[in-house]
């Protein structure tokens, strides 16, 4: 920090702007107001951004109140009688949105302590360092557009028929039947929950597989349990039109000529876009690509001098830990002298919240294969019932994969799907992040009975 950086002044000049108060936003000011800088961010709707109101946060209470109603399944063979099982969805919501309301109280206790401000309302530039808020305008010596994405949808008759993933948190009843169309991890997790929770559902995907870009062997399974326990699963299925039917009912017609429904319920699921219309960028020297992303180079600099982009809208993982991460680095090199500070985006540990979970870090065998060469690469699998499911009778896969590349096999991709994957793979991230290879993790004594420990004795 400069002396001329941690003067605090009243005026609405600031050291540091976030446009966007998600992820990304609030860690950032955060984090340059830590080092003593005149912070503040600009919040259009809902402090905490997508992942707390609308994203990671509603959708993994969603995800655990969908594995309670699972182990329900299991429960006559661990000996409980549960004869009838009432299910609320609406306290589920309510027990959900408390928890949210929670968050958002300790985000401005925590904004209050740092003396970051938060101003309320859409930011527009209106100049090369200038924003205006409500007719308000604010300058800053570095500004940071958080702003995130939007869900896609698809351009096609009917399609206002449907919801995206925002609309999925606002149903307060739980549909019967329901399709949920795309192919993505929202496609996967929704369909998911939806289905445990006891919602007819259809996951329409366009291709052959959902999941298509993860290992083979973990949306190949994913397919298989799906296929045997469901959510039904429609492939080569690409929505055409929608239509709403007298009762309200909705049917999707596919350009197969196949319908899917009546369901009461169709969630758009196909991917999202960058939240950088109408921010004004005509009045900076920001460019963006041609789907509008925000271009920024390693260190999340914009084509603009003292404007950066981070998170969702700059098109690289769109991940709340990304967008944390990205944001704090970039404070760290702006208002603590650590100049060469970066995110590496390498090497992101990722888990889909589907059923059974899935995690992965690293590369897939496919991509190994590309770039080190298959001669190069050596690939250990385990396949297993974890013992959880094992003791029932509804057992449930689970796989694992280390890939490994070179003489050294060093460990370049880690991939598992099955009960507790979800958090088994962060530690494992940090060996592969480390550079461990297969020796390492064989000389790692196995924690029993766990179905950690097959990722240590793996042959
Ligand atoms: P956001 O968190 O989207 O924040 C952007 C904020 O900017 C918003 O609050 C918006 O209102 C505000 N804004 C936009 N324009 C303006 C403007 N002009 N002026 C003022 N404010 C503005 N990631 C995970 O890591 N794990 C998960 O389990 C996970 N689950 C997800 C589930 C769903 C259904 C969705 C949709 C996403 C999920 N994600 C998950 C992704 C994660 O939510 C995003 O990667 C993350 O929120 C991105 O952070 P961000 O700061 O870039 O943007
Ligand atoms: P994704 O990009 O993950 O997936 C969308 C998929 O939908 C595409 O890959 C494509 O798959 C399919 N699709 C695209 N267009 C169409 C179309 N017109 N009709 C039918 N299908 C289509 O997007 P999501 O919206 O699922 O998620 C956005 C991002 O949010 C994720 O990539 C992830 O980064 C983040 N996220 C993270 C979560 C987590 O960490 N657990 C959870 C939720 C979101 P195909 O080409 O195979 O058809």
């Amino acid at each position: 920090m400069t002396d001329r950086q941690s003067k605090r002044d009243s005026s609405n000049h600031y050291n540091f702007i976030a446009i966007g108060g998600g992820s990304g936003g609030i860690a950032s000011a955060n984090r340059a107001a830590m080092h003593g800088a005149k912070a503040a961010i600009i919040e259009a709707k809902a402090l905490g951004g997508t992942c707390v109101n609308v994203g990671c946060v509603p959708k993994k209470a969603m995800w655990y109140g969908a594995q309670i109603a699972e182990a329900f399944k299991y429960a006559p063979d661990y000996g409980f009688e549960a004869n009838k099982v009432d299910f609320s969805w609406s306290k589920l919501v309510d027990s959900r949105e408390a928890y949210i309301s929670r968050i958002h109280q300790s985000y401005e206790r925590n904004l209050g302590n740092n003396n970051v401000d938060v101003i309320e309302g859409f930011a527009r530039f209106v100049g090369k360092n200038a924003v205006e808020v409500n007719g308000q305008r604010y300058t800053a010596d570095h500004i940071v557009i958080a702003t995130g994405g939007y869900p896609i949808i698809p351009d096609i008759p009917g399609a206002e028929y449907g919801i995206d993933s925002d609309g999925f948190f606002e149903l307060n009843e739980q549909p019967k039947r329901a399709a949920v169309i795309g192919a993505g991890y929202i496609a996967v997790e929704i369909a998911g929950v939806f289905h445990a929770l006891g919602t007819e559902t259809h996951l329409v995907v366009r291709k052959h597989k959902p999941l298509r870009e993860f290992d083979d062997l973990l949306s190949d399974t994913l397919v298989d349990v799906m296929r045997e326990s469901g959510p039904t699963l429609h492939t080569h299925s690409v929505p055409r039109s929608v239509e709403k039917l007298e009762t309200g009912e909705l049917v999707v017609h596919l350009e197969n000529g196949d319908t899917i429904g009546p369901v009461d319920t169709l969630v758009w699921a196909i991917g999202r876009g960058p939240a950088t219309k109408d921010l004004g960028l005509e009045n900076t020297n920001v460019t963006k690509d041609e789907k509008g992303y925000i271009k920024t180079d390693k260190y999340q600099n914009t084509t603009a001098k003292g404007i950066y982009a981070i998170g969702d809208n700059t098109g690289r993982l769109a991940l709340t830990p990304v967008a944390i991460q990205a944001g704090r680095r970039l404070c760290e090199r702006l208002f603590n002298n650590k100049e060469s500070e970066f995110l590496d985006y390498t090497n992101v540990p990722t888990v889909v919240f589907s059923h059974p979970p899935i995690g992965t870090v690293g590369m897939s065998e496919i991509q190994a294969n590309e770039t080190y060469g298959e001669d190069n690469i050596k690939v250990y699998t385990s396949s297993f019932t974890a013992m959880y499911s094992a003791l029932t009778q509804h057992r449930e896969p689970t796989k694992m994969k280390l890939v490994c590349a070179g003489p050294e096999e060093r460990v370049v991709g880690i991939h598992g799907i099955g009960f507790g994957i979800d958090e088994i793979l962060q530690g494992f991230a940090v060996a592969l992040k480390m550079g461990a290879t297969k020796a390492d993790l064989d000389d790692t004594v196995a924690i029993h009975p766990t179905s950690a420990e097959e990722f240590v004795t793996m042959r």
